[in-house]
């Protein structure tokens, strides 16, 4: 059988096998980020129409072009970093930490259209529509429009404030936007007419600009940590995600590692008391290196298992002092790399399930005892496959959608991946199988489909790591 057909058939069986797994298993707790997105559109004349009627602002955002603010507190510091982004035609995300600059924001640029946001919340939207028996999601303020974000599906709840699970769409208190994170898109070739200067994107991305008072400190609201604990039995996967909304400092003079502590405190006793659930813990990308160093020393013992992309494994290696290790693997010259890479992480924080996806693969390392090889590559993809089907339709639709999935056609360099893994793990069946093992470890490899034209592609991270983590 040649690899491809190998692997289609392992696709297959793979897909077949865990439908039935998800409705066996108890319950998914998602925490602590569902926020409000509100996507816009930049058009360059609405910009320069704003500049014109404001002289004073003009001149100040044209004297400090080619700077980026650390964050939001004046109308100047939102356009400079939407300038700089332009300019490079690099993501940027930056808070914003004045409520009139937020008003500010609202009146003089507004929205196009609000869609869900935060890792917890799309990931909730995208596992509702499986056969999984309960998600318990976590929101906070759960206001009526960003109830309404949430997916429409029996299997989706909150704790609302009697502490019972309830949907979302009868949990809601109040009205109103309290948390919205602007994001800025622009195409290629995109001109900006800044006092004498034009930018011009060189490539298609996107400004953040958060607005999120009451979360930017990722306290756990009460209510949720009172009623949690009683619940807990019903459930038996934790994912934890969104510490990418902490800043190094605050304006009232605190610090990031004073609201760090308390999450690892809360997830360290519930994982104490309740020995049953597996945790697992989604990166993000995060600018602060501090941060980074912060969740890989407080979090990271706290969970079983952690997710990420090979920009953010290369970010956690180079603070450890692996910069030699990090530019091996992102110049893509081996896969020996990455899985040196993933290695030296587990070694180092002793997590006992590491999950990496990038373009074309995903590579987990798994303790021996923590699940089997062929589970584990089971629902890696089956992982993949909800992947292609929501990039190809947009969302997590039907069965039928999901299986549609199975259709869209390998990456290629799966072979050339596989061979160097096969030869760095001395096993002759590993570009067959996709599971090899070392020092008591699986590792486990999978190619996967890639959508030629990605319809969606924000969040797909969170739904790959998610879905693999809860089935394998
Ligand atoms: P996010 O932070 O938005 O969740 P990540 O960068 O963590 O995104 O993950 C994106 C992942 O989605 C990639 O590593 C890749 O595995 C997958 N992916 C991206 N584009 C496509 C595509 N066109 N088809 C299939 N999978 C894709």
């Amino acid at each position: 059988m040649s690899i491809q057909s190998n692997w289609e058939k392992l696709y297959r069986e793979a897909v077949q096998k865990n439908f039935p797994a998800l409705q066996s298993v108890p319950g998914v707790i998602l925490g602590f980020h569902s926020t409000i997105d509100g996507l816009k559109r930049v058009i360059p004349e609405e910009i320069e129409r704003i500049l014109a009627n404001d002289p004073a602002l003009e001149k100040e955002v044209c004297s400090r072009l080619d700077t980026v603010p650390a964050e939001v507190r004046t109308p100047a510091d939102l356009l400079v970093g939407l300038a700089s982004s332009l300019q490079k035609g690099k993501a940027l995300q930056l808070m914003v930490r004045e409520e009139s600059t937020h008003e500010w924001i609202m009146e003089h640029l507004g929205y196009d259209t609000i869609r869900m946001g935060g890792t917890s919340g799309n990931m909730a939207n995208s596992l509702a529509p499986l056969p999984l028996p309960q998600i318990l999601a976590y929101a906070n303020p759960l206001t009526r429009e960003q109830a309404e974000l949430f997916v429409d599906a029996q299997n989706l709840f909150v704790i609302n404030q009697d502490g019972e699970l309830q949907h979302p769409h009868q949990a809601w208190q109040g009205e109103g936007i309290y948390a919205i994170h602007w994001i800025f898109e622009y195409p290629k070739g995109l001109k900006l007419k800044l006092g004498d200067t034009v930018l011009e994107t060189p490539r298609a991305n996107r400004f953040i600009a958060a607005w999120n008072p009451v979360n930017n400190k990722l306290q756990i609201e009460a209510n949720f940590m009172e009623h949690l604990p009683s619940l807990l039995d019903q459930f038996s996967h934790f994912i934890v995600s969104g510490f990418h909304i902490l800043s190094e400092t605050y304006p009232d003079g605190t610090t990031w590692l004073e609201y760090l502590r308390p999450v690892a405190r809360f997830l360290r006793e519930t994982k104490k008391t309740h020995s049953h659930l597996r945790f697992h813990y989604e990166f993000a990308s995060i600018a602060s290196s501090a941060i980074r160093k912060g969740i890989v020393d407080h979090i990271l013992p706290t969970v079983d298992s952690l997710g990420l992309n090979e920009v953010e494994l290369c970010a956690v290696l180079r603070d450890q002092g692996e910069e030699e290790l990090a530019r091996d693997i992102e110049a893509h010259s081996s896969m020996a790399a990455v899985l040196r890479g993933l290695e030296r992480l587990a070694d180092r924080t002793g997590l006992r399930r590491i999950q990496l996806h990038d373009l074309g693969y995903y590579l987990t390392l798994v303790d021996a005892e923590f699940t089997t090889g062929e589970k584990c590559r089971d629902g890696m993809l089956f992982a993949a496959t909800l992947a292609a089907s929501r990039s190809t339709v947009g969302k997590v639709g039907t069965e039928r959608e999901i299986l549609a999935g199975l259709d869209v056609p390998l990456a290629d360099k799966a072979e050339a991946r596989m061979a160097s893994l096969a030869e760095e793990l001395g096993s002759t069946d590993f570009a067959q199988t996709g599971i090899g093992t070392k020092n008591g470890r699986y590792v486990v490899f999978v190619p996967t489909k890639i959508v030629a034209k990605p319809v969606l592609t924000v969040g797909l991270g969170d739904l790959i790591s998610s879905s693999a983590f809860i089935l394998g």
